[in-house]
């Protein structure tokens, strides 16, 4: 268990507050629950935290990461971020609004060939001035050591923010993320019995597992993985893994365990960032019942691995299921018409 105080004396609230932050979000992001969805399904009683609505242009919740990682970056003295993703990542366009909004320069890294058109988060990343390397066939970040080092020797100071903003100090993001849920129930005397989020690079996962022990909220955390880019089964120990490094750069003692969550490996359809009947039917069913917006990517594959889970019988319809919404609107306007066919019918 992580001690209520580390060994400086300090909760773990006072320690995350000590970290250096750049504010960048409007917080808290709802807690709500969709009444309309959970009627029609005849249970279980679902609920959804809203970082879709984490404020930094149009959310997600890579902003909750960067306040730490922008904080670092400005703390050592950097000029630029510099960063990795696939051409429609959520976490690239997230970094390039939070350069712009701190005063730094952003330089990305997409996977992939230069689209004709700057759609989507494309879009947005010119919008926000970033300088956009085209890396086809690499989107998790392979390029960002070399890239570094030429910025370096240009007279930069380029801060490197691994893929998906995962790393100690990303995390922190989630750790704080897990106190504001955990005051969010308090003070609305809510329990879960789990608590769904969609996973792929970890620091989101390992935020929230590290937080639960910390802050002490209910609900099983239960993953959904999106991109199988890892061996089946390594996914949840590299999260716990990085979930007690985050908490020992804080100075608390880490124990979380693999086996205190969840992973749902099973929901990868034809790929990462491919929409199939799971996807399209996940954002119709919630846009239509709660005028609520997923993304086709995330998001859409991990309420759609929920949906899937209720009509199987896997979540008893007496269960109270959180889903943590974590983001990727803009992405829906690359996808158009993949969203609106529906080849099951
Ligand atoms: C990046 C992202 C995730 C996954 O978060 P990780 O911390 O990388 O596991 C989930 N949803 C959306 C919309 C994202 O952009």
């Amino acid at each position: 268990m992580i001690p209520s105080e580390s060994p400086a004396g300090r909760t773990p609230r006072q320690a995350l507050d000590a970290l250096p932050r750049q504010r960048l979000t409007f917080l808290p992001t709802p807690l709500a629950p969709l009444a309309r969805l959970s009627a029609a399904l005849g249970g279980p009683e679902l609920w959804i935290k809203r970082d879709d609505q984490t404020g930094l242009a149009t959310g997600g919740n890579k902003s909750r990461k960067l306040e730490f990682l922008v904080g670092a970056a400005l703390a050592g003295g950097h000029d630029t971020l510099l960063t990795a993703g696939a051409a429609q990542s959520n976490h690239c366009r997230q970094t390039a609004a939070a350069a712009a909004a701190s005063g730094l320069a952003c330089v990305l890294v997409l996977g992939g060939e230069e689209p004709e058109l700057a759609e989507g988060n494309v879009l947005l990343d010119r919008l926000f001035g970033a300088e956009i390397h085209w890396t086809p066939g690499a989107r998790r970040g392979e390029r960002l050591a070399a890239l570094a080092h030429t910025l370096a020797a240009q007279g930069r100071r380029p801060y490197v923010i691994p893929y998906g903003g995962s790393n100690e100090v990303g995390a922190a993001g989630y750790l704080l993320a897990a106190a504001e849920l955990a005051s969010q129930m308090e003070s609305a005397a809510l329990k879960f019995d789990r608590i769904f989020v969609a996973s792929s690079s970890g620091g989101t996962l390992a935020g929230l597992l590290a937080g639960q022990r910390a802050f002490a909220f209910s609900g099983r955390l239960s993953a959904v993985l999106i991109d199988a880019e890892a061996p089946a089964g390594s996914h949840a120990a590299r999260v716990a893994a990085l979930a007690n490094r985050t908490v020992r750069g804080l100075g608390w003692s880490g124990a979380s365990r693999a086996e205190e969550m969840d992973v749902w490996e099973s929901f990868l359809g034809a790929g990462y960032g491919i929409v199939g009947s799971l996807e399209r039917e996940a954002i119709q069913r919630l846009a239509r019942a709660e005028g609520i917006l997923l993304d086709p990517v995330y998001t859409a594959r991990a309420f759609g691995a929920l949906l899937a889970l209720i009509d199987r019988g896997d979540i008893g319809r007496d269960e109270r299921v959180l889903f943590w919404h974590t983001g990727g609107t803009p992405a829906l306007f690359p996808y158009g018409p993949a969203l609106l066919e529906d080849r099951t019918r």
